[in-house]
């Protein structure tokens, strides 16, 4: 079974799946994730490490590149 495709709610073109990639330290690679609240910052880190995150998936139009992201909550 396929996922339905999304529809952009701009410019009603198909949505195709992807994700966003971050580029770390030595170009080590990982999917951009979902905090909750506000970013609190860390001397050593730039950014303090949250307790939960989530993994996000976004979807860009194929028309006019709009993006749209979901972080569903992770399986029981
Ligand atoms: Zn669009």
């Amino acid at each position: 079974m396929t996922a339905p495709e999304l529809e952009c709610c701009k410019c009603h073109a198909p949505m195709h799946p992807g994700y966003l990639l971050e580029e770390g330290h030595a170009n080590e690679r990982s999917i951009t994730a979902w905090v909750e609240g506000q970013p609190q910052k860390s001397f050593w880190m730039g950014l303090k490490t949250p307790r939960e995150k989530l993994a996000t998936r976004t979807y860009r139009c194929t028309g006019c590149g709009y993006l749209e992201s979901y972080a569903p909550a992770p399986a029981a």
